[in-house]
């Protein structure tokens, strides 16, 4: 099973990053380590270089927190362009971001970084919170794989998506969110990847905060039950997936 969005450099895991690996190491084939700012972006290099073959970086920028230099990451995603799986996570968000002059903005970074995942042809993994819509319009039509990472967008949005030969990319919110589990019963396994998007969306938040990359087994036996499966066809369609979008060269 992969993880295809782990936040790995988030400082929550800095006193017990190995640990944590080691164990992801018994239970996943890999792991897509994400970023969306320029100091996790470095972090990320670093980590997943003592993990070859089994971490992959995926550089990117959040449209809110990503900080005032996007240029800054657009230079080390070209600088590392052999080493990265994916540009992202990347896109618009207008959960955060009320502002339409501010939207405007993000859309002109957002189409920036889909030149640039264009040029480099790397898969673009999409941040799209409360802007499903909108970031489809954009992306519409490109010839690099399309991830929608961490969706919670609509049901018919989802189908429109499907329809356009990209990918949806379910998180631990499956198991709180009934939209994200309409969602499910529509994507077909051949365009779904799982994703944990750790630390964040830890599906036990009472006893432990952290999110893991191993819980992505908890949100696949949600899903085949959704789908009348086993979580076993769930999870290796998902890593099939993840190694052919992303050519990941697991060791
Ligand atoms: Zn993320």
């Amino acid at each position: 099973m992969i993880d295809i969005h782990a936040h790995m450099c988030w400082k929550d895991y800095d006193k017990d990053i190995d640990d944590i690996i080691a164990r992801c190491k018994k239970e996943l084939s890999a792991v897509i380590v994400g970023s969306a700012r320029y100091d996790e972006g470095v972090k990320a290099l670093e980590l997943c270089k003592r993990y070859p073959g089994f971490l992959f970086p995926s550089l990117g920028f959040h449209p809110i927190e990503g900080g005032v230099d996007p240029e800054k990451i657009m230079e080390l995603i070209r600088k590392n362009a052999d080493k990265i799986v994916a540009v992202g996570e990347v896109g618009l968000d207008y959960h955060w971001e009320k502002n339409p002059e501010k939207h405007k903005k993000q859309k002109e970074v957002f189409y920036q970084f889909i030149d640039l995942a264009k040029q480099i042809k790397k898969p673009l993994v999409i941040h799209s919170w409360d802007a499903e819509r909108e970031c489809f319009e954009m992306v519409k039509g490109l010839d690099i794989p399309v991830v929608f990472h961490c969706f919670s967008g609509k049901r018919a949005l989802a189908n429109e998506i499907i329809s356009e030969g990209f990918y949806i990319s379910l998180s631990t919110m499956v198991l709180f969110s009934k939209n994200i589990r309409k969602v499910a019963k529509d994507v077909p396994l051949e365009q779904m990847l799982l994703e944990t998007d750790s630390p964040f969306l830890s599906p036990e938040k009472d006893k432990d905060t952290r999110n893991y990359p191993w819980n992505i087994r908890i949100s696949a036996a949600k899903i085949a039950k959704i789908k009348n499966i086993q979580t076993e066809d769930v999870l290796h369609s998902a890593e099939k997936n993840a190694v052919n979008i992303f050519n990941l060269k697991i060791v």
